[in-house]
């Protein structure tokens, strides 16, 4: 199957990606994973992209394509794929589409996991990571018995720079005015599954099977 996630920070795409891969025997290509790959090893695209993440803007097309591109050729893609963080715009959907047409194949589905605003500044802005570890928490959903320190280690917890309100509604804001479009042209293709993504993980989870045809209740 070739799918296409889509959902704005916050949503738990990355949750449902990650078991949806395991369900359905297919890789994870994660655009955002790959971007901080590549920051974490200092690659000249890992530079580049540094800049637009830490802002909270979107990583130009022409960059981010040329990486989708090269990923989904390579052979264990063959079976299909998850695309999550891609695409992000119209521009880029098409470009998608003559990839694939190019492979002879095309998208299965594309599921969009919808949270109302409000939530998700919430969410997002209560997230807190171990300097040490990296065991994340939240302020308000999954406290740390002490406040400021890591429970399984003592780390000193902190906020990422972009689970800052500012860069939080920055990155809502993106989301919103680049995706709308986006689903309306998925929409058009029939290919769009909208999915209540404002329920526990596993109700989540089980609509998305219920929307690509499985039963996973
Ligand atoms: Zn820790």
């Amino acid at each position: 199957m070739r799918i296409i996630l889509l959902g704005p920070p916050g949503a738990g795409k990355g949750t449902q990606a990650e078991v949806l891969v395991k369900k359905l025997s297919i890789p994870h290509i994660s655009t955002g994973d790959m971007f901080r790959n590549a920051i974490k090893e200092g690659t000249e695209l890992g530079k580049k992209a540094k800049g637009y993440m830490d802002s909270g803007q979107l990583v130009p097309d022409e960059v981010t394509v040329g990486i989708v591109q090269e990923r989904i050729s390579q052979n264990d893609c063959q079976g299909g794929f998850l695309l999550d963080g891609f695409p992000r715009t119209v521009s880029q959907a098409e470009a998608l589409d003559g990839i694939l047409a190019e492979m002879q194949t095309g998208l299965d589905a594309v599921i969009s996991i919808e949270v109302p605003k409000e939530k998700l500044v919430t969410r997002l802005t209560g997230r807190r990571v171990c300097r040490k570890c990296g065991a994340t928490y939240h302020m308000e959903f999954n406290p740390p018995g002490q406040d400021g320190a890591c429970d399984k280690c003592s780390g000193e917890l902190y906020q990422r720079s972009d689970d800052t309100e500012e860069t939080v509604l920055n990155r809502l804001s993106v989301y919103e005015n680049q995706t709308a479009p986006l689903i309306e042209y998925y929409s058009q293709k029939g290919l769009l599954k909208k999915i209540d993504g404002d329920k526990p993980i596993d109700q989540v989870l089980v609509k998305i099977g219920e929307s690509l045809g499985r039963n996973w209740a």
